[in-house]
């Protein structure tokens, strides 16, 4: 059990999409104990194997916070198999250090995965919590796709990357998100009506 090195945005690795596992292996309970010791050490609430360099499908998440006990989720293999809603979500990654922007996320999602000993379980969260946000944000690792992709505002992206001498946004990777459109607008709206009001 190790502290990895955790890989930055402009990594290649980073953009792969990962394999399958096929055997939850010694290998791969190594890997689960290295992501968990690394997520923890760089007080994350969750990491992808593709952060530490390994293009595999697998990521661990912990969304307890304060004085609740360690609450280690893994997932394997992990497909969303329903999800629905949007949420306007202020994220940053591991991989990008002290940058932070709004996405676009759905607000619930279901998600089927292996756990850490190789067995089935299905989770569902609900309601744009941090854990439904995270699910989503640690998926899209395993698929190349990074937050940044799913940006609200561009011009608050690039600030926060060049200001942390991050890479700039990979206009390429920037996804088209009709279904969540509509609903992230009209949050915006409501956001923008409160401001005014206060
Ligand atoms: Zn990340």
């Amino acid at each position: 059990m190790s502290i990895r090195k955790v890989v930055k945005y402009g990594t290649p690795s980073l953009r792969e999409p990962s394999k399958e596992v096929h055997k939850v292996s010694q290998k791969i309970k190594v890997l689960v104990e290295d992501l968990l010791d690394t997520m923890y050490a760089q007080n994350g609430v969750g990491l992808a194997a593709p952060q530490i360099g390994e293009n595999v499908r697998v990521f661990v998440i912990d969304v307890s916070t304060g004085d609740e006990p360690l609450n280690p989720m893994v997932f394997i293999n992990p497909k969303i198999i329903k999800k629905s809603g949007a949420v306007i979500s202020h994220e940053g990654c591991l991989s990008f250090p002290e940058a932070f922007t709004d996405v676009k996320r759905y607000a619930n999602v279901m998600v089927k995965a292996l756990d850490r000993n190789g067995r089935s379980f299905v989770l569902e969260a609900n309601g744009g919590t941090l854990l439904a946000r995270c699910i989503q944000h640690e998926f899209d690792h395993l698929n190349g796709i990074l937050f940044i992709d799913h940006v609200i505002n561009r011009f608050d992206a690039e600030t926060q990357l060049s200001k942390n001498n991050l890479p700039p946004l990979e206009l390429e990777h920037i996804l088209n998100e009709p279904e969540l459109e509509p609903e992230i607008q009209r949050l915006l709206e409501e956001k923008s009506k409160k401001n005014e009001e206060s």
